[in-house]
C-alpha cells in the first residue's frame, strides 16, 4: 500500500472516529463503578461538581422544562458551557414500583457545541444517584458543623445507600438513623451499610430517627405537600439535606423549619418553582451554592444555626456527572459505539442513506 493511501485511509479513520457517538449502558456503567469503586467514583464527581459550580458564569443555564402528570413528572434538563452541551431525560414516578420500576430513571446526552454532533450517550439512573450523593455532601462541607459523626436517613430508598456512602467517605459520618414507612427497605439499606461497615440504628418514627443526630437527609418520594420533618423535631445546629421535594406540588419540611433556617438552592429560579421553598414568599431570601463554594457567599454562620439544602437536582450536576463518566469509561475501554447519526460521504445526499437500510 502506498504511503498516500495510508494518509488518506489514517484522515477517513480519524473522520469515522469523529463523526461517531459512544454509549455506555446501564450495565457498562454498573461494571465501570464497581472496578473503580462507588466512594472513588463519588469523590470524582465531587471535584468535577465543584469545579463546574466555580464557573458557574460560563453556563447557558435554565430552569429544567417539566411536563406534570398525576403520577409523576417526566423532565428535560439541558445546559453549555459554550463547548460542550448537555441534557438529561429524567422522570419522576412514586408509584412506580408498583409496576416494579424504579421511581427515578434517567438516561442523558453530551454534544459538541461546534457541530451539534452528540458525541456520548449514557444511562443516568445509576449516575444520578451518584451526582445527588456527591452534590448533597460537597453542600454539607460547607453547611453542616465541623466533626459531624451522625445522619438520619428519613426515605431508605433508591438513593439512600448512594447518601451514606457520600456522607461517609466526604464527612466521616459513621453511625445513621433510618426511618421509612416501608419497613422492608429499611432493613434493605441496613443491610447494605452492615456489609460496608457502617453503623446503623432502625427507628420507628421521624421524631426517633432525627433527635440526636447531626445531619438529616430526607429522601422520601410522595407527590404531595408532605411535613416529614416539623420544626418541633429538630435540635440546633442540624443540618437537613432535602433532596425528595423536586417539584411543584412535592415537598418535605414544613415552612417553619425554613422560616428560621439559613436555606442554599442550587438554581435559585428552578428552586422557586420546584424546591422546598416554593411554600414560602417569592423574595424568601435564599444563597445559592456556587456562592458558597466560590467563597462568594458564606455556608454556615453560626454553630446553633440550622441549615438546609434545598436540593432539585440541577442540569450542571448531571454534565459534570456526565463528563466524569465519560472520561473514566474512554480509560476503561467500557464505551460502545452508538450508530446514532448517518454517516454521509456526501452530507447533502441524506437520500443515499436509504441504500444503506435495503443493503441491511
Ligand atoms: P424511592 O421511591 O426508591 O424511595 C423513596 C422512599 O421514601 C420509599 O422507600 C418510600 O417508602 C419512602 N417514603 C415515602 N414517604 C415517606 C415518609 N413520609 N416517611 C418516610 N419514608 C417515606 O425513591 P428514590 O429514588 O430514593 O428518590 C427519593 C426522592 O428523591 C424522590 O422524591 C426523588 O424524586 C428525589 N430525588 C431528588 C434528587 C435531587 O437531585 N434532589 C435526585 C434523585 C432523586
Amino acid at each position: 500500500m502506498g504511503s498516500t493511501m495510508v494518509v488518506l485511509l489514517a484522515i477517513q479513520q480519524v473522520r469515522e472516529d469523529a463523526m461517531r457517538t459512544l454509549f455506555l449502558s446501564a450495565q457498562g456503567a454498573a461494571t465501570l463503578i464497581s472496578r473503580v469503586g462507588l466512594a472513588r467514583c463519588i469523590r470524582g464527581m465531587v471535584n468535577e461538581i465543584d469545579h463546574d459550580f466555580k464557573r458557574w458564569e460560563q453556563f447557558d443555564k435554565s430552569a429544567r422544562l417539566a411536563s406534570h402528570s398525576a403520577q409523576g413528572v417526566i423532565e428535560i434538563m439541558p445546559i453549555s458551557d459554550g463547548q460542550t452541551y448537555g441534557f438529561k431525560y429524567v422522570n419522576g414516578h412514586p408509584n412506580n414500583h408498583r409496576h416494579e420500576l424504579p421511581t427515578v430513571m434517567a438516561f442523558g446526552v453530551l454534544a459538541r457545541v461546534e457541530t451539534g454532533l452528540p458525541e456520548f450517550v449514557s444511562e443516568l439512573t445509576l449516575v444520578t444517584a451518584l451526582r445527588t450523593a456527591a452534590t448533597s455532601a460537597l453542600a454539607a462541607q460547607h453547611m453542616a458543623n465541623p466533626a459531624v459523626r451522625s445522619m438520619a436517613l428519613i426515605g431508605n430508598g433508591a438513593q439512600s445507600e448512594f447518601q451514606a456512602v457520600a456522607f461517609h467517605e466526604l464527612l466521616g459520618i459513621d453511625t445513621f438513623y433510618l426511618y421509612d414507612t416501608d419497613f422492608s427497605a429499611t432493613e434493605k439499606l441496613a443491610i447494605h451499610l452492615y456489609e460496608l461497615g457502617l453503623k446503623t440504628i432502625l427507628c420507628k418514627s421521624v421524631p426517633e430517627a432525627v433527635r440526636e443526630v447531626d445531619v438529616i437527609t430526607t429522601a422520601t418520594a410522595a407527590k404531595t405537600h408532605a411535613s416529614v420533618l416539623t420544626k418541633n423535631m429538630l435540635r440546633p445546629g442540624v443540618h437537613i439535606n432535602a433532596i425528595g421535594g423536586d417539584c411543584p406540588g412535592k415537598t418535605e419540611l414544613h415552612p417553619d423549619i425554613l422560616r428560621d433556617a439559613r436555606v442554599f438552592v442550587e438554581y435559585e429560579p428552578q428552586t422557586r418553582i420546584e424546591g422546598e421553598i416554593q411554600q414560602m414568599p417569592k423574595d424568601f431570601p435564599v444563597t445559592e451554592l456556587w456562592e458558597v463554594l466560590t467563597g462568594f457567599a458564606l455556608g454556615r454562620t453560626a454553630p446553633d444555626q440550622i441549615t438546609v439544602f434545598d436540593s432539585v437536582g440541577f442540569a450542571l450536576e448531571d454534565f459534570s456527572a456526565m463528563r466524569y463518566m465519560h472520561r473514566l469509561a474512554l480509560a476503561q475501554g467500557e464505551l460502545e459505539s452508538l450508530s446514532l447519526i448517518p454517516e454521509l460521504p456526501d452530507p447533502k445526499n441524506l437520500y443515499s442513506w436509504l441504500k444503506h437500510g435495503e443493503v441491511a
